[in-house]
């Protein structure tokens, strides 16, 4: 970014986990220039992995979720605007909000992230028929929560798995209901697929798999009463969560003529088709040297590293980005951590321990390392992240012998050379 640019008004649409973590960081890198946040959602930004977790079981309280206190804002010289940016002219670099306030720019960062889809079949808008996306969702499904003996969750991704285990938990009878044959089937490889299915049976939820929607019914009341299978067996509900994947938020760069292709197109900088436009989080779609076609991912480290990617560029450092994605999820007393891309992989090896709630599942492709998936091995995980940022090789013979462990293969591949002697 030019002296001028350092010094010039940034301002970043949607006050979530990128947006915020963009403004902290521009100031951290000393970013001197005016620094405006828009949010629409009318509550400081917060972190959203607890509302499918600790927060919708009532084990964390608004309070935790805050990203920082209200008063960080203030000390860093962060005016939060909450207000909806409505329209965008990138002519005369300004964005109108619904209210009528218009913000001029040197610098705008589309941090908009993504909606929750609703059910697209008839009775898809009935009352107890929810999604889970904001801290609103999760205050309803609380409530909800409180009142509710049968639920039924559509969709075994993440976040329909993660409700299903918190409703399970507080005594609900629960069935998740997934138009494939395995959950997780865009995020995990078989293993692990196969041990969330177990671990949710244990537990008493009832899983249906290559099973769609036909339609919701109610009673007469506007009340969600069943939900009506394909096959034409009808399942009771008197909370229904749909749990069915997100749509990035891209409507106002659309608007303004940004290339769009589900998601907001950016280069490897995070720059959109306009320079003085970046993307970031989860309504970007971004080139990364770990997948061969452009991509979007729906995650903390991937909102958390595209900031700090763009304030780096802001403030003088411009890299392409190639941050190693990672993930975790946590259901009853279960965390999967993946670090990697795995979706394209071609081999999988399991590597077992003794306690058969723990393994990790490594993902390759070409005799490669791509992926590892950590069920309740929080020290593999970490191991991983290194050995694949640092791109430390690892083949499916090295990774079968007897007694590898990633931590082991580690420290063998990146123990500091022992200088030879004079
Ligand atoms: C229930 C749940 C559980 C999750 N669990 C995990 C987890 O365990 N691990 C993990 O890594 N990730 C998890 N995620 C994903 C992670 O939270 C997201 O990837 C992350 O929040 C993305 O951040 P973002 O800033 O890109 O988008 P968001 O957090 O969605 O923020 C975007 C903000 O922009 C606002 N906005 C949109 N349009 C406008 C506009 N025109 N004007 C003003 N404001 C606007 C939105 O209202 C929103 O507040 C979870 C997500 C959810 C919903």
């Amino acid at each position: 970014m030019s002296a001028q640019q350092q010094t010039g008004h940034v301002v970043v649409i949607g006050a979530g986990q990128a947006g915020h973590q963009t403004a902290a960081s521009l100031r951290d890198r000393g970013h001197q220039g005016p620094l405006t946040l828009v949010g629409d959602e009318g509550v400081p930004p917060y972190e959203r992995p607890p509302l499918s977790k600790a927060y919708l079981t009532g084990e964390a309280d608004a309070s935790q979720l805050w990203l920082r206190p209200e008063t960080f804002y203030e000390r860093h010289a962060i005016t939060r605007v909450t207000g909806t940016a409505v329209a965008l002219d990138r002519t005369a670099r300004t964005v109108r909000l619904a209210d009528g306030t218009r913000l001029d720019y040197d610098h705008l960062v589309l941090a908009t992230g993504a909606r929750a889809r609703s059910l697209p079949v008839p009775g898809g808008d009935l009352d107890g028929v929810r999604t889970l996306r904001t801290l609103r969702d999760a205050d309803r499904l609380r409530a909800d929560l409180a009142r509710a003996r049968q639920v039924v969750v559509i969709g075994a991704g993440f976040i329909g798995l993660e409700f299903a285990a918190a409703a399970r938990a507080q005594g609900h009878e629960v069935t998740v209901v997934e138009a494939l044959w395995r959950p997780l089937a865009r995020v995990a490889s078989a293993p692990t697929a196969e041990h969330f299915t177990r671990l949710h049976e244990e537990h008493g939820v009832r899983l249906l798999f290559g099973q769609g929607i036909a339609a919701l019914h109610d009673d007469g009341t506007g009340h969600v009463t069943a939900v009506e299978l394909t096959d034409g067996h009808r399942l009771p509900a008197d909370l229904v969560l749909a749990g069915v994947g997100v749509t990035p938020c891209a409507e106002l760069a659309e608007q303004a003529g940004l290339a769009v292709a589900g998601g907001i197109v950016t280069d490897s900088r995070l720059l959109t088709s306009d320079p003085r436009i970046s993307a970031v989080g989860d309504c970007a779609l971004f080139p990364h040297p770990r997948a061969s076609t452009p991509l979007r991912i729906e995650s903390v480290q991937n909102a958390v590293d595209h900031a700090r990617l763009v304030a780096d560029r802001l403030t003088g450092a411009t890299r392409p980005y190639d941050d190693l994605p990672w993930f975790w999820s946590r259901q009853y007393a279960t965390t999967l951590q993946i670090a990697g891309l795995g979706q394209a992989h071609d081999t999988e090896l399991t590597l077992p321990t003794d306690d058969p709630t723990a393994f990790s599942v490594l993902l390759f492709r070409d005799g490669e390392l791509i992926a590892v998936e950590s069920v309740n091995r929080p020290a593999d995980h970490m191991a991983a992240r290194r050995l694949l940022a640092d791109n430390v090789p690892l083949t499916p013979d090295e990774a079968s012998a007897d007694g590898f462990t990633l931590r082991g293969h580690l420290k063998a591949r990146t123990a500091p050379r022992v200088p030879a002697a004079l």
